[in-house]
């Protein structure tokens, strides 16, 4: 892509634990921003226990990096100066979010407060990564020259399966039939900017935090439901990946009374049983649909076929299930499932919540992004390392 300008490249700031802590703190600032925008620099003094001084630092350097600007100050009742409030600059920068399905890539521009501005489907005529990944990197190049106003910051890539966040690897996606595949080098090669790689499930508990319902909690279960199934918890704003970030792999836990064969040789895994394709092939099987798009089958519920909603009530019900069993192991404040029923039908919502269990069902929601989620999943990997570093994360000065 021939963009020279941009970046996620390192500002100067100390060495060691004390650059560390004041890169973290960087972030805590511009978080403040970003929830409670537009907000005076004494308020973000107040929520974030820093000294004033220290907040106006932190402003001042955000506002020449433009990633914060000062916004229209309330009408002043006495006399005196009033207080200029800041808020998030959303208008210099966008991000990439990649997230690929087994199906079909998605390919958006998020800008800093996580809201899609382009998204695009590439359907897969194949999976091998050496053809679906290049063909991304060129739909993402033609949304960025249409958006030369804003500045790229980086390219953030979700998917199923077991993906490595720290190597960028997508280790093994037995759906696409990825193994080892390297896809922040690849990605980066063709794309020129810095490329960022997360498990779909973690992706979305980062997006929930900076920008959904999960705002404020102290811990988080999500559990994503498409063709891939995987979970992802978070504790105060860490998501947990483990060794090798293998954390959340629940593909093949057993369902009790599941009948579904699973590729790995046994019956009744959870991914079988619960996956989109499962869903598709039942409703095959009733006459419902003839095709391969779980859309299709919400939207012959939607137009009254008691078959179809019956298919995706008992999805969501199950789907309901598994979460329950999780929020017993890992008791999180918030459950938060994407799963199609649920996120488009109430129906489906309140039999997932009931399945979930009474005492917790007020505390589990449907993704906030009910129309953007895959995008949402791959813009939010690159913007939580710019949340948490703003500093080493945002463009140079200029
Ligand atoms: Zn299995």
């Amino acid at each position: 892509m021939p963009r020279t300008t941009a970046t996620l490249t390192p500002s100067p700031v100390p060495r060691g634990a004390d650059r560390d802590r004041r890169r973290a703190t960087a972030g805590v600032v511009l978080r403040s921003v970003l929830e409670h925008g537009p907000v005076a620099r004494s308020t973000i003094a107040r929520l974030t226990g820093l000294s004033p001084a220290s907040v106006t630092d932190y402003c001042a350097r955000f506002t020449r990096l433009g990633l914060v600007r000062e916004a229209e100050p309330p009408r002043p009742k006495g006399v005196g100066r009033p207080h200029v409030p800041l808020d998030l600059d959303d208008s210099r920068f966008v991000v990439g979010g990649l997230h690929v399905a087994v199906p079909y890539t998605t390919v958006a521009l998020l800008d800093l407060r996580g809201r899609v501005v382009r998204q695009r489907e590439l359907r897969h005529e194949h999976t091998d990564p050496r053809w679906v990944l290049p063909r991304a990197a060129k739909a993402l190049a033609g949304m960025l020259a249409e958006r030369r106003d804003a500045r790229p910051l980086g390219v953030g890539v979700a998917a199923g399966g077991w993906v490595d966040r720290d190597s960028g690897v997508v280790v093994e996606h037995g759906l696409l039939d990825w193994r080892d595949v390297p896809v922040r080098e690849v990605l980066e090669a063709h794309t020129g900017l810095p490329v960022h790689v997360d498990g779909h499930a973690r992706a979305l508990v980062n997006g929930e935090r900076l920008f959904g319902r999960a705002r404020g909690s102290g811990s988080v279960l999500h559990l994503f439901a498409g063709n891939v199934v995987d979970a992802a918890f978070a504790t105060h704003d860490e998501v947990h990946h483990g060794p090798r970030s293998q954390a959340g792999a629940i593909a093949h836990l057993p369902v009790p009374g599941g009948s579904e064969p699973c590729a790995c040789g046994r019956t009744g895994c959870l991914q079988a049983e619960l996956s989109e394709r499962t869903l598709c092939r039942r409703a095959r099987a009733a006459g419902v649909t003839d095709g391969h798009n779980p859309r299709h089958v919400l939207a012959a519920a939607d137009a009254g076929d008691p078959v179809a909603a019956a298919l995706l009530l008992e999805r969501s019900r199950a789907t309901g299930r598994a979460a329950g069993l999780l929020a017993d192991v890992l008791n999180p404040e918030t459950v938060v499932v994407t799963e199609i029923g649920a996120m488009h039908r109430t129906d489906c919502l309140a039999a997932l919540r009931e399945a979930v269990g009474t005492e917790r069902a007020a505390h589990v929601f449907p993704t906030s992004f009910p129309d953007s989620v895959l995008a949402v999943a791959g813009g939010s990997v690159v913007l939580d390392v710019l949340y948490r570093d703003p500093l080493g994360a945002s463009p140079e000065a200029n």
